[in-house]
């Protein structure tokens, strides 16, 4: 089999959604070919925007951080990365190292925040307790405000994260079959709100497959964290990804079309069913929050009030 770019014997990847076959150089361009396009046609960057990369050390964050220090090394953006330490033994260490490491080698300015230092509690401790609304609800609410509160201590106008195709379509699903409507109109590629204490979140990789993801990192010789969190298994998202998976074995441009469909009607659904909140501070952190207090602190006030420790 032949690249279908430049008839190099060494295909590495066959895409079965386009016929394409690709040799390393070709699939690796194309690939950065695809983000810059994503960018461009979304209003990512502007010159002079710094940009904080959620860094988990995973091929996602990995490849986000490395294609947007191509913008840093042209002076078109400046970077720097924040990674967060869940508390998950045996899991999250080695990609903290890693996270770390690709910092350095590229000179960009990090830190790691664990939710210890942060909520006094860390995720482990919290699945430990008796009561409780499954790790990755949790996860991510405290992920949000780390990232948010990281953005404005560096100065961050935007802040990157990994989202891949893949979890654009799950979310997209997951919450089309959950009703979440309300979720389904915060979709999308840039996350914006009318509070000037939350910054832009834009997903450069949002319309690379997984796989392609993972290929493109090895092809560069990026070290990355594989191991899957021990929670995963616990969500709905997972189960939405393997209806997807199962699906995508016979229709290849499934998640293709899914994003693409969504992108469609994703600006009448904002305006049909966002609202500006009034945002003001939440009484315990000072975080911006509509209500009295934000999510990351009625969710520890609901596990001490729910629990006693196992
Ligand atoms: Fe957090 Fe859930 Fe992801 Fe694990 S799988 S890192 S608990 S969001
Ligand atoms: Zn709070």
């Amino acid at each position: 089999m032949e690249c279908t770019k430049c008839g190099s014997r060494h295909v590495i990847i066959q895409r079965k959604e386009s016929g394409q076959a690709l040799c390393k150089r070709c699939f690796i361009e194309s690939v950065d070919k695809k983000v810059r396009h994503t960018i461009k046609k979304e209003k990512f960057l502007k010159k002079g925007d710094k940009v904080l990369v959620a860094l988990s050390g995973g091929k996602d964050s990995v490849v986000t951080l490395e294609i947007l220090n191509s913008y840093r090394e042209r002076n078109i953006i400046d970077l720097c990365a924040v990674t967060i330490d869940e508390g998950i033994a045996g899991y999250r260490a080695e990609g903290v190292e890693i996270a770390k490491a690709h910092a350095e080698r590229l000179g960009i300015p990090h830190k790691v925040v664990t939710f210890k230092e942060s909520f006094g509690i860390d995720l482990d401790e919290i699945m430990a307790y008796e009561k409780h609304r499954g790790s990755c609800t949790y996860c991510g609410v405290f992920r949000r405000w780390i990232i948010n509160r990281a953005a404005r201590d560096f100065g961050a106008t935007k802040i990157a994260t990994g989202h891949n195709l893949d979890d654009e379509s799950e979310a997209i699903l997951m919450n089309y079959l959950e009703g979440n409507t309300e979720n389904m109109a915060k979709i999308g590629p840039k996350t914006e709100s009318n509070s000037e204490m939350f910054t832009v979140k834009i997903k450069p990789l949002r319309e690379i497959p997984e796989r392609e993801i993972g290929l493109y990192a090895l092809a560069k010789g990026l070290d990355i964290h594989l191991a899957g969190c021990p929670y995963a298994h616990e969500s709905f998202r997972m189960e939405v990804g393997n209806i997807i998976k199962d699906l995508s074995k016979e229709h290849p441009t499934i998640r293709f079309s899914l994003l693409k469909g969504f992108d469609k009607i994703r600006l009448a659904l904002r305006e049909e069913l966002t609202h500006d909140y009034d945002y003001d501070r939440c009484e315990i952190c000072g975080e911006p929050s509509s209500n009295r207090l934000c999510r990351a602190c009625t969710f520890l006030e609901e596990l001490e009030h729910d629990n006693d420790r196992l």
